[in-house]
């Protein structure tokens, strides 16, 4: 019996040793989403881990939290966020568990607030007979992570936030500050060289997400299926686009990696448009110092290589 006991204490306690070993340390800045998670990492390389809570494949527009992120949350130092009308799912909890120091929300930051775009609500008047449905829109487009601008402003306001929990990394955060806006600036030439080419070709993209990058960069949209990922296109919308595509007056339709709907094909059919794909989450990059300006270039790849072949 007090052998078995004596195992059991030990078995325990390498246990308890194995888990505290091999648990990743506790993330103290969580993002909610990936693109926001490679701003974070640019400014907190070295100085403190990064976690992201959309998991790859998951919408920004209809997520849910588990009871596991909601713990992430709570442990947090700094949620890094749009605001309530990007992340639905972080509205309550940004609200119930975390004080107003941990709450950083891009879209209420004074410097973002007069470069806001407005949204394209038109799939309301469009479409209101088609799905039926009254989602609610805000008054802008929110995914401000594809604005090169707004991510600059977000990552110097994060290096102040930073600085203020963590002094002692004064010296790394600076230099990676430093080390962001220099390589962010090349991706910038190097991006503008690459779409100049092919700014006046037409175009559709999936859902109405690339607004920044598209103004940013200077081309030209024909138009979108949805305005959320996760509401189908109407039969009027899509008779639009086809009219469009049969009279050439767009050169690729771009679906997403997680989102390939057959209505994509079906408009397509017949007509000599060609299928790329746009990811605006960077799906497959990993959180690293340079993954913000390597998802940019890896956006601008996918417009590039699907615009040029015309
Ligand atoms: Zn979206």
């Amino acid at each position: 019996m007090l052998h078995i006991k004596k195992s059991i204490v030990f078995t325990l306690s390498s246990l308890a040793l194995a888990t505290s070993l091999s648990l990743p340390v506790q993330a103290n800045v969580v993002a909610s989403v990936k693109p926001l998670g490679f701003i974070a990492a640019a400014i907190a390389d070295g100085v403190t881990p990064v976690d992201v809570l959309l998991p790859d494949g998951a919408s920004e527009h209809d997520y849910a939290l588990r009871p596991s992120d909601v713990k992430r949350i709570k442990k947090a130092d700094l949620v890094v966020w749009i605001g309530p009308e990007m992340e639905a799912f972080m509205t309550k909890p940004a609200a119930e568990l975390l004080p107003a120091g941990k709450n950083f929300e891009i879209a209420v930051m004074p410097a973002v607030k007069p470069l806001l775009l407005k949204g394209d609500d038109e799939d309301h008047h469009d479409d209101a007979h088609d799905d039926g449905a009254h989602h609610h829109h805000g008054e802008f487009n929110m995914h401000l992570w594809l604005s090169p601008q707004i991510s600059r402003l977000a990552v110097v306001a994060m290096h102040g936030k930073l600085l203020e929990l963590m002094p002692e990394s004064k010296a790394k955060l600076d230099a990676n500050l430093q080390r962001f806006e220099n390589e962010l600036a090349v991706t910038d030439k190097h991006i503008n060289a690459q779409l100049a080419p092919v700014s006046n070709k037409g175009y559709f993209v999936f859902h109405d997400a690339y607004t920044y990058f598209e103004k940013h960069y200077g081309l030209s949209p024909s138009g979108h299926f949805t305005v959320n990922s996760e509401i189908q296109p109407g039969a009027q919308r899509l008779n639009q686009i086809r009219t469009q595509l049969v009279e050439q007056k767009a050169v690729c339709v771009f679906a997403e990696p997680q989102f390939r709907p057959a209505v994509i094909d079906a408009v397509a059919r017949g007509t000599r448009v060609r299928k790329g794909t746009l990811d605006p989450l960077g799906t497959n990059i990993s959180l690293t110092k340079d993954s913000y300006v390597k998802f940019l270039s890896q956006l601008s790849g996918q417009y590039a290589s699907c615009l040029n072949e015309a």
